[in-house]
């Protein structure tokens, strides 16, 4: 039990399932007491049941914390919560995320707003939060999930695509500011993986889509996971500010 007190600790958004909840399990695996951050009702009990068996399977503590990280004060109480059960937050992944998609001629403003207030504010939202205890420790470590999309763009979801590029410019401005404080700040790229977000494709489109990935098959979570443990872990000190792309070498 004197271990478990001393793990980093872990806060991972939107993490009762799909990404969120791959990256959950292999910071457990690596020996992070995990926090694993829902919303919806209906999560509630995937989040319990991921956390108990993350500590029985890894022997970490964890907790799950339910909030809507495009919520300002929600988010305050979380951090406060997490604080007081931990003492500290080592790692932050900002994973939460959803799509409205639609074409730009159709898409009405909540459609717009309700994706950049979830994707980039919920962001903003925890590492607001957040920072201030990475800063009094001198260590952190800031993951942002973004997505091949913030990248390159991508036609009917200029609203995804504006929030997931605009984390990115958040990443390297915050990278910037708190680099000599012990934190690093970078951000991931998935392309195309397969979870609850991506399941509406149908196998023609999704053929056409491994067609111009290089590795020739979609992405699993687990693939994701393992770029954000690299860059939450001690051994990632020197890299900040970077966007790193796991989509498998994706032309789009
Ligand atoms: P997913 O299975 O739909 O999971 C998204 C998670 O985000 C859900 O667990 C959801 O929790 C949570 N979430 C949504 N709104 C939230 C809010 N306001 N507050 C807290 N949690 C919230 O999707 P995924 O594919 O794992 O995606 C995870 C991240 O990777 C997203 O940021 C996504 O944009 C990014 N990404 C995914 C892909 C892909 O191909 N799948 C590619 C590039 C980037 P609730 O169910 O509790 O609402």
């Amino acid at each position: 039990m004197g271990d478990m007190i001393e793990s980093r600790v872990a806060l991972v958004t939107g993490a009762a399932q799909g990404i969120g909840a791959a990256v959950a399990t292999r910071l457990a695996a690596n020996g992070f007491a995990v926090v694993i951050n829902h919303h919806s009702a209906s999560s509630e009990e995937r989040a319990r049941e991921l956390a108990e068996m993350l500590t029985r399977d890894h022997g970490v503590e964890t907790m799950a914390a339910q909030c809507d990280v495009a919520d300002f004060e929600a988010v305050k109480e979380m951090v406060a919560a997490i604080k007081e059960r931990f003492g500290r937050i080592d790692v932050l992944v900002n994973n939460a995320g959803i799509t409205r998609d639609g074409l730009l001629m159709r898409m009405k403003d909540d459609q717009f707003e309700s994706v950049i207030d979830t994707n980039l504010g919920g962001a903003f939202n925890c590492m607001r939060h957040v920072v201030p205890l990475m800063v009094k420790a001198r260590y952190g470590r800031i993951v942002n999930i973004s997505s091949v999309v913030g990248v390159y763009g991508n036609a009917g979801q200029v609203n995804y695509a504006a929030s997931k590029a605009g984390l990115i410019g958040m990443t390297k401005s915050a990278a910037k500011e708190l680099g000599a404080r012990g934190i690093t700040v970078n951000a991931v790229a998935p392309g195309f993986i397969e979870t609850a977000m991506t399941a509406e494709l149908d196998e023609t489109a999704s053929g056409a889509l491994t067609s111009r990935i290089a590795a020739g098959r979609l992405g699993a979570p687990e693939d994701v996971a393992n770029a954000v443990a690299f860059l939450a872990g001690d051994e990632a000190s020197y890299v900040t500010a970077q966007v790193l792309g796991v989509d498998g070498g994706i032309s789009l």
